[in-house]
């Protein structure tokens, strides 16, 4: 590929129906906010962060090139306490009708914030900011075993019983992050008892799992990474999915689909994921990007 390193993919032709991407994390595609740390990035993207990288987009770009490619809607996540804020501040801001917002504490962020005394005071804040206009989703919460050791796992589950009440409390979607913690997820939900409204983003298990938790109805969003090559198991997933549980994301600036994987990607690319999952599906694109606008406007509860 001739394209420099670190700049962003070209925009896809337009989808022929509108799609909106769940899940996106904008403040760390601008740069208005690091990731939370080095180690929490994936490797793909890593490789991309060096000082000759161009200067980051902004807001307005990836707005542009979104509703060029037929992204006519989009769900900024902030995943720790400033990008929250930022996240709250932007959406409230924001009228274009393009952009609503979610906030939480990721994960990996609540081992840390407990050992420091300052969970539960994150946690009001949460609470605060999804209260907010335009802020439509507590998330991303949940269970990352892969970069949490048992030590966090405690602070992890106190964290994520924390999201699920406020989620319930003011009616918001519940958005799960969940890594290598899939029989934990369930086992937190179904004791809490789940929200009328649950996601789980970037969609890892296989089809068995795929199956429980359409038994429970939530929501599925898959990502660039059913592009992979080596995401057979969640490529059969993806066909087991319920048609009217199924959602696209893109969790930009990651999981860059193919052939642009380990560039820094943004929601336009959810145009790529959507052709993709209509090929893994056998399904005509037009009815998949519909139904997926569709699941959207359910799951998430407008724009
Ligand atoms: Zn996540
Ligand atoms: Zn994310």
């Amino acid at each position: 590929m001739s394209r420099a390193k670190g700049e962003l993919p070209p925009v896809p032709e337009p989808l022929p129906h509108p799609v909106a991407d769940t899940h996106t994390h904008l403040d760390i595609s601008t740069g208005a906010r690091l990731p939370l740390a080095e180690k929490d990035l994936p490797p793909e993207y890593e490789a991309e962060q060096d000082a000759d990288a161009p200067a980051l987009p902004d807001v307005d770009e990836f707005r542009s090139r979104a509703l060029a490619s037929g992204v006519t809607r989009a769900v900024q996540i902030g995943c720790e306490l400033p990008s929250a804020r930022w996240t709250a501040q932007l959406v409230a801001g924001d009228d274009s009708g393009w952009l609503v917002g979610g906030g939480a504490l990721h994960p990996n962020e609540a081992p840390r914030l407990a050992a420091a005394g300052l969970l539960e005071d994150a946690l009001s804040e949460i609470d605060r900011l999804v209260a907010g206009p335009r802020m439509r989703v507590v998330g991303e919460t949940g269970l990352d075993y892969f970069r949490t050791g048992d030590e966090g796992r405690p602070a992890q589950e106190e964290s994520f019983r924390a999201h699920i009440e406020i989620a319930k409390r003011r009616g918001l979607a519940l958005q799960i992050h969940d890594r290598e913690a899939h029989a934990d997820v369930l086992r937190v939900l179904d004791d809490a008892g789940a929200p009328d409204r649950v996601i789980l983003h970037c969609f890892s298990g296989d089809a068995a799992f795929a199956a429980e938790c359409a038994a429970r109805g939530f929501y599925m969003s898959f990502a660039g990474n059913i592009t992979f090559k080596n995401a057979e198991p969640l490529r059969q997933a993806l066909r087991e999915v319920p048609d009217e549980l199924l959602l696209l994301e893109t969790d930009a600036p990651f999981l860059t689909p193919v052939p642009y994987r380990g560039a820094p990607g943004g929601s336009y690319l959810t145009a790529l994921t959507a052709r993709a999952a209509a090929a893994v599906r056998g399904e005509e694109l037009e009815a998949l990007c519909r139904r997926a606008w569709h699941n959207a406007e359910t799951a998430i509860g407008g724009w």
